[in-house]
């Protein structure tokens, strides 16, 4: 696949790559429609790459777009924002450093610089959830999951 860089940070391999979609033969994760790309791309501009430039660290996707069949697999809520590219998990390597990065995009949020639809604290920051929504209101919320 030829690399397609959304943002300067953020490419589109990047927010489709999954080991699971790939061992498994999920091909169609790999070639999502334009309507999900549009997604990804909004999501990297408004959200990803702003929160990027300011944290001024590489920060891992470990999970953006979901196909049907890859978000069946592991287990996704049905109504995923992952599933039409609107998500993206982010995972820095440790509790601590997603705590860190979750409490840095709060700031951001406050400060008026960012919005987002939905920021999550994975189970005690295994990884942060983070959501954009391309068309209508993003609601701003701040959640945990236990
Ligand atoms: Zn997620």
């Amino acid at each position: 696949m030829m690399i397609q860089q959304l943002t300067p940070n953020f490419s589109l391999d990047e927010m489709l790559k999954s080991p699971t979609a790939s061992r498994k033969g999920f091909s169609e994760q790999f070639n999502p429609p334009a309507t999900v790309i549009d997604s990804l791309t909004v999501l990297c501009v408004r959200l990803l790459q702003p929160i990027r430039d300011a944290y001024g660290k590489p920060m891992r996707v470990s999970s953006g777009y979901r196909c049907l069949r890859l978000n069946r697999a592991i287990g996704g809520a049905p109504k995923s924002q992952h599933l039409t590219g609107e998500a993206a998990d982010l995972d820095m390597g440790s509790r601590e450093a997603n705590q860190q990065l979750f409490e840095f995009i709060l700031d951001l949020h406050k400060k008026g610089l960012i919005e987002f639809d939905q920021l999550i604290n994975e189970y005690n920051f295994a990884w942060v959830h983070i959501s954009f929504k391309r068309t209508g209101i993003n609601r701003n919320q701040v959640l945990t999951v236990a």
